[in-house]
């Protein structure tokens, strides 16, 4: 008996030690600005507009920092490693290279769909955060009425749809030219720009964006998002749409 109990017991020692170890590495391994040795190219990656804790408590900053330094960057990276195969379109607005897909060689063509739709849902996602919630206004308002159902509406069915996204995957209001306004989602990073629509706003529902805080509670990562938006950033893409100015 006593040797079984040292026997175990050195090993629970041991397994603490490596678990400190890992915990001390990844911290230390979070320290540098992944973004700011990105590799030069076309395409950019923009600082959060505002801190890695500014959607505390419902997005925690470790994982805002692990998504926008690491996530967000590799899909920058990588687009820029593919620049030198686009071609013209290198020089092109992201959002004019995803709306016409079939132009991009076909050789890296699946590679542009997932970075270049990354790079540009990212973008729209960082935007459209960083606020308190609320309900949007005015003109925004009105067509959240007349198009979803209202705020309420709107909400239940956007969370039912990022529940139902298997795997990977956005969900998306959509906003056409005349204003109208739809609920769709894609898989992996596809984006509606690779059908030819605009996205008003959208939710990341990858594992990456949510699971050190909600783990599989994904029904509550998507009830708590409402909390962080920018109801300003959001009716300004409305206004943008309709005046043709919107981008990704
Ligand atoms: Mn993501």
């Amino acid at each position: 008996m006593s040797a079984l109990n040292m026997s175990t017991n050195g090993y629970a020692i041991d397994r603490r030690k490596l678990i400190a170890g890992f915990a001390a590495a990844s911290v230390v391994s979070l320290t540098p600005r992944a973004y700011a040795q990105a590799p030069s190219g076309p395409f950019r990656l923009d600082p959060l507009p505002y801190a890695n804790n500014k959607n505390e408590p419902h997005i925690d900053a470790m994982t805002m920092e692990i998504h926008h330094d690491r996530h967000h960057a590799a899909y920058v990276n990588n687009l820029n490693g593919l620049a030198n195969q686009l071609g013209g379109l290198a020089d092109k607005p992201l959002d004019q290279i995803l709306v016409k897909m079939t132009d991009v060689p076909e050789a890296i063509r699946t590679a542009v769909r997932n970075n270049g739709g990354g790079h540009a849902n990212h973008t729209m996602f960082w935007q459209i955060m960083g606020g308190s919630g609320g309900e949007p206004k005015g003109d925004l308002k009105a067509a959240i009425e007349r198009d979803l159902g209202g705020l309420a509406k709107l909400q239940e069915n956007f969370n039912a749809a990022g529940g139902r996204v298997f795997g990977s995957g956005w969900v998306f209001v959509t906003v056409a030219p005349d204003g109208k306004l739809a609920l769709t989602s894609k898989p992996n990073q596809d984006t509606p720009l690779m059908d030819g629509q605009r996205v008003l706003m959208g939710n990341d529902v990858w594992e990456h964006a949510y699971y050190l805080k909600y783990q599989n509670r994904r029904p509550d990562y998507l009830k708590a998002w409402w909390n962080v938006l920018n109801w300003d950033k959001i009716e300004a893409r409305y206004a943008d749409a309709k005046a043709g100015k919107l981008t990704i």
